[in-house]
């Protein structure tokens, strides 16, 4: 049977469009993709992107406070004025999906800026009614937030909606407490909001190292966010120009805007999967195998839509691999193990790769090495924010099973520590590396005796036995 095309691609976020690029443009397949939004996707429009410049343009205040602490008498942050920025924003997204399609043209890609849904294993319709047929379907439709379904819901925007706003909110409610809820509180209290945060847990960011938690919660309250644990709101309705919120412990408040960021859910609703035999998980996202490869052989996909690690490095990786595998005749697949993340968080962001001090522990012994200290730089300006370096070490193999880092810049210091943890460093690898001297990451690589030493309690039974 012959093909309009070898692939066909549904969605141009990152894993999508690597997965184009490397198929067409280095193996030579006839590649088409299909996109109904902006090329670039959600990291490049509506996420990563957008979110660091906001962070770069969020931090004056501290910035302005640091310099006042090294003399700089009246240094302020002076007025920040949204209608230009977001001018520029727009204008820099605009720049970065045009390099997108350019590159994917430039590889040979036969763009179609409409939606596709899939009709059968090798056939996609287009939303103009068009259909195409390719040997192989690659599904990179990602992740669209999920709300948490509560009446009154519709009231609060989504983070995709931030980089959209007329002007910016006086006073803003953020729920949740995950990546994207710490990060725009960061954002949106720096650049002059009166900032609520509602988190349902007792510390934000779950899943990240307990001790690195815990000083993001404190950190949030010193930069003036209003963070409120342990509650969640039941409703929403309108009052006058805002919203008023009821929340769980039967407080009321008001807002000018609500902001859900409350987890993402993978977009396969609508896309034809039942008309494939493709399984989903109960989650909805697409079930795959090592190869990205659904149980129907012909189709394949990456990215969140499969809901592995939401990351998009990981999603360009499990991209490339798969075009390599498939059509470069190099079979490949992605480690998940060790993807080091970061939260951009201010003045210090939280780092970690490997594993939490808590899975650590629940792995077998482990060495904690560990040093919270008030950096040169800002306790020079009279600031009391802490820095924390991690090392978790295997006490038996010596391995580095973890690092986690909080601090300036921690994201930096983080893709750096992952290589040797990723290549199977040893703590005395660690200790053997001379120090960057007068630097906070020289910690790394000083920190001399462990601080506390987890022991697997073996059940008395078992160790008589
Ligand atoms: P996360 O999964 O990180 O966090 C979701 C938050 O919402 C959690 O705090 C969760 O609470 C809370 N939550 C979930 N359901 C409800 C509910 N019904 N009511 C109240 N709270 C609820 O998702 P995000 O939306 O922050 O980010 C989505 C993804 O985007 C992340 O997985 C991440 O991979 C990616 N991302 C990465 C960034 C980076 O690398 N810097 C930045 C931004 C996003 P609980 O913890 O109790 O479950």
């Amino acid at each position: 049977m012959t093909f309009d095309y070898d692939l066909f691609v549904i969605g141009g976020g990152s894993g999508g469009v690597r997965a184009a690029r490397i198929a067409a443009g280095e193996h030579g397949a006839r590649v088409a993709l299909a996109e109904e939004s902006r090329m670039g996707g959600t990291c490049v429009i509506r996420g990563c992107v957008p979110k660091k410049l906001m962070i770069f343009a969020s931090q004056a205040g501290l910035m302005a406070q640091e310099m006042r602490g090294y003399g700089w008498e009246g240094a302020q942050a002076g007025r920040f004025d949204w209608t230009v920025f977001r001018q520029k924003l727009d204008a820099e997204l605009t720049r970065l999906e045009l390099i997108y399609t350019a590159n994917l043209e430039k590889s040979g890609v036969q763009i179609f800026h409409q939606r596709a849904t899939i009709v059968d294993p090798h056939t996609v319709a287009l939303a103009d009614g068009t259909r195409k047929t390719a040997k192989h379907i690659l599904i990179a439709v990602g992740g669209r937030p999920a709300l948490p379904g509560i009446p009154g819901e519709e009231l609060g925007l989504i983070s995709d909606d931030l980089f959209l706003m007329e002007s910016l909110p006086r006073r803003v409610l953020l729920v949740g407490g995950g990546f994207i809820a710490c990060e725009f509180a960061t954002i949106l209290a720096g650049l002059g909001c009166e900032t609520v945060q509602a988190y349902r847990g007792d510390a934000v960011l779950r899943g990240f190292d307990r001790q690195a938690r815990d000083m993001a919660t404190l950190q949030l309250s010193e930069i003036g966010v209003d963070l409120r644990l342990n509650v969640n709101p039941t409703a929403l309705e309108r009052q006058g120009d805002g919203i008023g919120v009821t929340f769980t412990d039967g407080s009321r408040d008001g807002f000018d805007a609500v902001i859900w960021a409350t987890g993402r859910a993978p977009y396969t609703a609508g896309l034809g999967l039942e008309n494939t035999g493709v399984h989903l998980r109960p989650n909805g996202a697409i079930a795959v195998d090592e190869w990205s490869q659904t149980a129907v052989p012909s189709i394949f996909a990456v990215g969140d839509v499969t809901d592995r690690v939401n990351l998009t490095p990981v999603a360009i990786r499990e991209g490339h691999a798969f075009a390599d595998t498939v059509f470069g005749g190099r079979a490949r697949t992605v480690s998940h193990v060790n993807v080091a993340s970061a939260v951009y968080l201010r003045p210090h962001e939280v780092a970690s790769v490997g594993l939490t001090e808590e899975q650590a522990c629940a792995r077998g012994d482990v060495d904690v090495y560990d040093t919270v200290f008030r950096p040169m730089r800002s306790m020079f300006a009279g600031s009391n924010a802490k820095v924390m370096m991690k090392l978790l070490v295997d006490p038996e193999t010596d391995k580095v099973l973890g690092c986690h880092i909080v601090g300036p810049d921690a994201g930096e210091m983080i893709q750096l520590a992952a290589i040797p943890i990723t290549m199977g460093a040893t703590k005395a690898d660690f200790d053997a590396t001379m120090a960057v001297h007068p630097t906070a990451a020289e910690e790394l690589v000083t920190m001399r005796n462990p601080t506390r030493r987890h022991r697997l309690e073996v059940p008395a039974q078992a160790a008589t036995a």
